[in-house]
């Protein structure tokens, strides 16, 4: 058995997995990366990054990688496939993103070895034991003794199981089938180009779903379909090829001819929440720690901004610089949002109507959701542009928002964030070095709230203060 020693292991070279290690990597962790699989499948779940995940993509200089990768820019995103503009949102990216999941990896894999650091594949996590000094993580062929392990290892996380946690939500009663067909012509009533949410999905019939999303490659799409009141008996049985042509069929003709179904997954609509994000030295992020329907497109992106949020937390206590509570703040921040996308993702599935009335319900929520308000409302949620962070009752109101991105003299205020510090925005222009080393100082001639002239903004881009005090954040 090899031996080897890190800071942190971190298990499962997912998305979330790779951006944690990129987070940790940058702020000169040394860590480790388990990833299961020998090679990349290249297939996608995820086909969509999210404005917010944008905005922090942005933080690091990651998004120019991304968009050269992706193959759509949407001004919409869905609440229950009713569309939902981000225009009103004060974001430089008021878009989803169209790239497929095995592209966001690929982006985030690339910058993590320039930064030194390679996925070791092939590598499954079996058991770890942790004690008050570290923790001791067994693959199949390799021991590693670290200071923290994060499971980033899916929804079926061995990290979560071994720790015991409760994991428990909404038990669904539906599932959905996604799979990527080839057809010899675009179909009936289907865009040629990912440009709206708008024709993409329709709810059809009591409980049904079908839509088509356009890809990279002309006439492939992501075809979506479900039933949210009927699930089969076996969830993980292989979808057919003759049930994809017959929805396919029913749903746009027997003319729509099919030239290739290049894969197929079911999934069910269990809504699960690991009951804790910590144990000790051994942390969950991703959806090892939550899990829910994609409905409006949320998972991926909830899982790389837990590792923001995780990132320069676990690297500063791990430096000593962070507060002794610092690591706490995780769970205390990120729960309560994977607790909201859960219980917005059940709404959505209720706005699948199930009844007569349901459908009338649904009529009306639709039509209300074209008001600017709701329109800015959904669109936070699924964005991720509304969340907030936890603040002392006196803070001011910007406290724990996130940090709008700026024009300044030489760029955006993103760039600043690019190195994954804290950054002092000040409009004193003799304050211009912080005593502390996480700490950059930027002088500016105006911050985003009028009666602020001095921010602390975290690394992941959200306000600290605006006092300039490191406490309760650093030491
Ligand atoms: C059909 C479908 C469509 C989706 N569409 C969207 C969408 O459009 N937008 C969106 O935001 N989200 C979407 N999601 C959700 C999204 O795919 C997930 O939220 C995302 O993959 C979570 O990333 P992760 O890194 O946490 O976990 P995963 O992507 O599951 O990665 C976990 C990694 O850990 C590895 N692993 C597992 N066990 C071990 C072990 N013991 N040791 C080492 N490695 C291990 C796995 O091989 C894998 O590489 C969709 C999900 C589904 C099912």
């Amino acid at each position: 058995m090899d031996e080897l020693t890190a800071e942190v292991v971190v298990a499962g070279a997912g998305p979330t997995g790779l951006m944690l290690a990129n987070e940790l990597a940058l702020a000169g962790v040394d860590v480790v990366v388990l990833e299961r699989l020998a090679e990349r499948t290249g297939l996608s779940k995820a086909l969509n990054l999210q404005p917010r995940t944008a905005e922090v993509l942005d933080l690091r200089g990651l998004l120019g990688r991304a968009e050269r990768r992706s193959f759509a820019t949407v001004g919409e995103g869905h609440f229950a496939m009713i569309p939902v503009s981000y225009a009103g949102w004060d974001t430089r990216h008021p878009y989803q993103l169209g790239i497929p999941q095995a592209q966001v990896e690929a982006a985030l894999e690339e910058r993590l070895a320039e930064q030194g650091v390679k996925v070791l594949r092939g590598q499954e996590l079996k058991e770890f034991t942790q004690d008050e000094e570290a923790v001791t993580v067994t693959t199949t062929t390799t021991r590693i003794r670290a200071s923290y392990l994060v499971g980033c290892d899916g929804g079926r996380s061995a990290v979560r199981k071994a720790l015991n946690l409760p994991f428990e939500g909404i038990d669904g009663r539906g599932h959905g089938v996604v799979a990527d067909v080839r057809f010899a012509a675009t179909p009936p009533g289907a865009q040629s180009e990912w440009r709206s949410m708008r024709d993409i999905v329709t709810a059809d019939g009591i409980g049904k779903y079908t839509g088509l999303i356009p890809l990279s490659e002309p006439n492939l799409y992501r075809l979506a379909y479900g039933d949210r009141l009927n699930r089969p008996a076996n969830l993980r049985a292989e979808v057919t090829d003759d049930e994809v042509r017959d929805v396919i069929t029913k749903t746009y003709g027997a003319e729509t001819k099919v030239e290739e179904i290049r894969w197929a997954s079911r999934f069910g609509d269990d809504s699960r929440l690991a009951a804790r994000y910590r144990v000790g030295r051994v942390l969950l992020a991703g959806d090892a720690a939550h899990t829910h329907f994609p409905a409006g497109g949320q998972g991926l992106n909830l899982g790389v901004q837990d590792a923001m949020n995780l990132g320069w937390k676990l690297a500063a206590t791990l430096k000593g610089t962070g507060h002794k509570d610092l690591l706490d703040t995780y769970e205390q921040e990120r729960r309560p949002v994977a607790e909201a996308v859960v219980q917005n993702v059940a709404a959505q599935s209720a706005l699948i109507p199930s009844t007569p009335e349901l459908l009338a319900l649904r009529k009306l929520f639709r039509a209300m959701s074209e008001l600017p308000q709701a329109q800015h409302y959904l669109s936070g949620l699924i964005s991720g542009l509304s969340i907030t962070y936890p603040a002392d009752e006196n803070a001011h109101p910007a406290t724990g928002t996130r940090l709008p991105d700026f024009k300044t003299k030489t760029g955006n205020a993103s760039d600043w964030f690019h190195k994954g510090k804290f950054v002092l925005l000040t409009t004193t222009e003799t304050e211009t070095e912080s005593s502390h080393p996480n700490i950059k100082v930027a002088v500016v001639d105006n911050l985003p709230w009028p009666d602020v002239t001095r921010a602390l903004i975290r690394p992941d881009g959200y306000v600290a203060n605006t006092t300039g005090e490191t406490e309760p954040w650093l030491t």
